[in-house]
């Protein structure tokens, strides 16, 4: 049967890997509800979730100072048949659900949600890069990611971002 004429072909079964963080309100809390939230997502199921990890704000205010609260991070592993953009969607909607405002770049924020990867794909949307275009530089993706998949980060790739703090909050 060629593809779509039963009308009922989906999305093949991928694993994506989706960054959380949030330096607003309650970030603990918010970044364990958005991993049961994403749990909820149709066509999806959270496979694994990392440990959750608190990191220094990447952002500086004008004299140098860090800009906002400490992130709180984690990783997860998601099982989905959601179209990438679709994922992003809900990915962006859960963030609004969150109280996200976006007044500049690097802002602190309720909740981030970053798709780093979806399975093996690679994308060059206008509005969705990946894998992730930064996530090899950031300690609060790779060490929570190495967590719950070991297999996708090199040690060469975790020492490159050794310098950067990043301590385990105790569950
Ligand atoms: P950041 O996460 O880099 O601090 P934002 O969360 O404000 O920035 O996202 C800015 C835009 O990045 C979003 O509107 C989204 O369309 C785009 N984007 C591109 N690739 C991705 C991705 N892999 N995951 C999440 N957002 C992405
Ligand atoms: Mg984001």
């Amino acid at each position: 049967m060629p593809a779509g004429a039963s009308g009922k072909e989906t999305t093949p079964q991928v694993t994506a890997y989706v960054a959380l963080g949030a330096n607003l309100g309650d970030a603990e809390a918010t970044v364990r509800q958005a991993m049961d939230a994403l749990d909820r997502l149709p066509l999806s199921r959270v496979l694994r979730r990392s440990s959750l990890y608190r990191t220094a704000p990447v952002a500086r205010d004008c004299a140098g100072r860090a800009d906002g609260p400490d992130y709180i991070n984690a990783v997860v592993a998601l099982d989905t048949r959601l179209p990438a953009l679709d994922l992003l969607d809900r990915l962006q909607a859960l963030e609004l659900a969150a109280g996200r405002e976006r007044p500049y770049p690097d802002a602190p924020r309720t909740l981030d949600l970053d798709l780093l990867l979806y399975g093996d794909a690679r994308i060059d949307s206008p509005c969705l890069s990946v894998p992730h275009p930064r996530m090899m530089q950031r300690a609060f993706v790779l060490v929570p990611l190495a967590e719950i998949a070991p297999g996708l980060v090199s040690e060469a790739q975790l020492r490159a971002v050794a310098n950067q703090a990043i301590t385990r909050v105790d569950a």
